[in-house]
């Protein structure tokens, strides 16, 4: 028979993945000779043999890929044949200088790796950084590409004889796993309670009897610091929360299995998949209504329903789970912080939360906060997305010159475009001060290096005052690259229409509803129903606007949007209105003469504030911890909408008018209706406002393809009822599945609305 030569090229998450040994094994078993290597783009193969051979490789790399790979692109050519080629072998790593090469995301301790982990007889017995070419730290501690060890933070320490035995033989399944240990030549954990150190299993056990105390123990994870305490210690919850400066917003909690989870919370299959997925997200569940709960401390997730969960992503939480309560583990940062991921700076900067430090001493090159991810009608719904995702691609529909786009303001993460894959940054935290500036630009530095592309474009949110897009204008400046500022609700349409797949040339419908964006005519947009294209959109509806007094007061303040809301309404501001109660006597007479002479009111047509002032009519909230919170409680306090009934929505002249909804609500107030009667209805009126706009867009423009984002749609309750309303009138809904529907998700619609204008122009 006939040999011939193949020269093959693979695109896509084929690095660090076990994509070569893969390859060896696989051209082995056919007995076909060659080699594969890693380049700057992916993998290269040569291989030679009998053709019906090279086809059945060919066809059993496509359909049977390393579990971690995802390949995107497979070229191949006929090449001629080598007469001295008798075996395969495996390449080192070579680095070209550009290219696209996807890296793969963190991926949680693998099932072989735990099995080894909690095997006495396994070198690697209780060894917390175990880990193969299936699972362990990748983007976390990746410097630069080529993915090799000395690329990555595991770089200064050697490999012991039986670790470089294993990393070089093609058939072991730690072939070429470059962040591969054990307690021989690996990294090693220390604790540090006061002038006390231990090392390792000291280490742990130091740590699991500090936590079973009370304490609460900074820890290294995989892509930061967390700060933990047992969250079934209710004095332990408040002294973090207090120390932490941290007043209402939910922790997350840490459980060692499904079964401890079951007890806490309601799960689905979804959920429990998405639990022990290779991601390992926080996933935000039901809680049970029982006492079970009780058992954990209630300061975890006051006024809420809902419990974010995880279980044990690295070898080490495994290892303290095991034998510890659940844990609260929250981000190790100071309030309104990025995280913290190195020894040095945690050290410092947590010592008056932490009582005592759980150390590690293989660096994070970049932190990764942990994802977020809730199931709606089945399907995942991410609310931050990052360890274990970022920094996987989004493929677009355009190519084109490289795109930053540096995100909102709240919830920052950005988007770096290469040809037609967007890559979307980790969570930032929220653009408010500097230490998260220095964080994004860290994190920008580390996707030019991995990714090594420069921007061309940038593009930025509208918003004059955002931190963001002024360093997106000193940089447009200093690096003479074009700048777009794109409209933040646009962009919310954008990014569901471009995770859709959608190309953007014919017009799409959009119902953005969130808290705050700055608006064309300078007023504060957040109730908007769109038509766009990825060039351009106009507003068809929106919520009528209502002045907004000493706007950022009002943001932080539920009362003052219920006070101007009553205002426009022309409802008196009468003692028996909780909100009236909530304000001082000189605030309500400053309000008085501004809302009377419009005098630094700025108007508004955001959901988000409609859903404040709706929560103090309720008397729910005056004060605001963080951003969402009275929609999270008015969730959580309310009936079912689907037996409420909505307060009426009237449509006129192009907009939604709050006043009706106003009225009513004071009206059941007065009647005596229950809160939760009122929540229901109030957030059934939501659902109404969306299902009557769509109908009227549609109606006026003939398109029946509708887009739902803006941070409202994070409402389990109003986006699932809205999304089967519309499927039943006939509407193709898209909804996020792969971005946040808040501003964590903003940058992929502006780096795709930057490239459609841009870079069509400059093709
Ligand atoms: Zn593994
Ligand atoms: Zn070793
Ligand atoms: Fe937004």
């Amino acid at each position: 028979m006939e040999i011939k030569r193949r020269q093959l090229h693979i695109g896509g998450i084929v690095q660090g993945v076990g994509f070569r040994p893969h390859v060896y094994a696989l051209a082995a078993g056919l007995q076909l000779t060659g080699f594969v290597g890693n380049d700057a783009t992916g993998v290269f193969i040569e291989i030679q043999g009998e053709p019906d051979n090279l086809d059945r490789f060919l066809q059993q790399l496509r359909t049977a890929p390393p579990p971690l790979a995802s390949i995107e692109s497979v070229r191949w050519d006929t090449i001629e044949a080598l007469s001295l080629d008798s075996s395969f072998v495996i390449l080192d790593s070579q680095a070209s200088s550009s290219g696209h090469t996807p890296i793969s995301p963190d991926i949680a301790t693998c099932d072989d790796c735990l099995r080894e982990m909690l095997d006495p007889a396994d070198r690697r017995y209780r060894y917390p950084f175990i880990n193969c070419t299936n699972c362990g730290p990748r983007f976390s501690i990746i410097r630069r590409t080529p993915y090799d060890r000395h690329f990555t933070t595991m770089a200064d320490f050697r490999m012991c004889p039986a670790c470089q035995t294993e990393y070089d033989s093609p058939s072991d399944r730690r072939f070429h796993a470059q962040p591969i240990a054990c307690p021989a030549c690996g990294p090693q954990l220390t604790w540090m309670e006061g002038t006390a150190h231990h090392q390792d299993e000291a280490a742990i056990q130091a740590a699991l009897h500090a936590l079973a105390r009370g304490g609460i123990v900074a820890m290294k994870g995989i892509g930061g610091f967390h700060l933990a305490v047992d969250a079934t210690n209710h004095d332990a919850v408040l002294r973090l929360r207090e120390r932490k400066r941290r007043q209402g917003k939910p922790f997350a909690v840490m459980a060692r299995d499904l079964e401890t989870v079951r007890h806490f919370a309601l799960l689905s299959e979804e959920e429990a998949d998405l639990l022990t997925s290779p991601q390992r997200p926080i996933v935000l569940l039901s809680m049970h209504a029982d006492e079970s709960v009780r058992l954990l401390s209630p300061a975890i997730a006051p006024g809420t329903d809902r419990i974010g969960m995880m279980l044990p992503c690295s070898g080490l939480h495994t290892l303290l789970m095991q034998h510890s309560a659940p844990l609260v583990m929250t981000s190790g940062n100071l309030s309104s912080e990025p995280i913290l991921w190195r020894n040095e700076d945690a050290l410092e900067r947590l010592s008056g939360i932490a009582d005592a430090f759980l150390l590690h001493n293989r660096d994070i090159h970049v932190p990764c906060d942990d994802s977020v991810v809730r199931i709606a009608e089945r399907r995942q719904s991410p609310i931050r997305r990052s360890r274990g995702y970022a920094p996987l691609s989004i493929r677009l529909q355009h190519s084109g010159p490289s795109v930053l786009a540096v995100g909102a303001e709240l919830k920052s993460t950005f988007c770096l475009t290469q040809e037609n894959h967007a890559y979307l940054s980790q969570h930032l935290g929220d653009m408010e001060n500097l230490e998260t500036l220095t964080a994004f630009e860290g994190a920008l530095a580390h996707f030019e290096a991995v990714f090594r592309t420069r921007p061309e474009i940038i593009a930025c949110d509208a918003h004059p005052g955002y931190l963001s897009s002024s360093w997106a204008r000193r940089y447009s400046q200093r690096e003479g690259v074009p700048l777009v500022e794109v409209q933040h609700h646009h962009s919310h349409l954008c990014s569901t229409m471009a995770e859709h797949g959608l190309d953007g040339s014919s017009p799409v419908l959009g119902i953005v509803f969130d808290g705050t964006g700055y608006g064309m005519d300078g007023a504060i947009w957040g109730g908007e129903i769109l038509k766009a294209t990825y060039t351009a959109f106009e507003r068809i509806l929106h919520l009528g606007y209502t002045p907004m007094p000493g706007g950022d007061a009002s943001i932080r303040n539920p009362y003052r949007m219920a006070l101007a809301h009553l205002w426009s309404a022309g409802v008196p501001w009468t003692p028996d209105l909780p909100c009236v109660d909530a304000a001082t006597a000189t605030e309500i007479s400053v309000l008085q003469r501004q809302l009377g002479s419009n005098l630094l009111c700025t108007p508004t047509s955001s959901i988000g504030r409609l859903f404040d002032a709706a929560a103090s009519l309720l008397g729910l909230r005056q004060r605001v911890d963080y951003e969402a919170q009275t929609a999270i409680e008015l969730e959580a306090i309310s009936e079912d909408i689907n037996h409420a009934e909505s307060y009426p929505v009237r449509i006129e002249g192009g907009q939604i008018d709050p006043r009706p909804v106003i009225r009513a609500i004071v009206d059941d107030l007065r009647a005596g209706a229950r809160e939760a009667t009122i929540a229901g209805r109030f957030q059934r009126t939501i659902v109404q406002m969306i299902v009557s706009g769509a109908e009227e867009a549609r109606r006026l423009t003939g398109i029946g393809t509708l887009a739902l984002s803006g941070g409202v749609m994070q409402n389990m309750s109003v986006a699932t009822l809205a999304s089967q309303q519309l499927r039943e009138l006939g509407f193709h809904v898209l909804q996020h599945q792969l971005v946040p529907a808040n501003d964590g998700g903003i940058a992929l619609g502006q780096a795709t609305i930057a490239l459609a204008r841009l870079g069509s122009e400059s093709l």
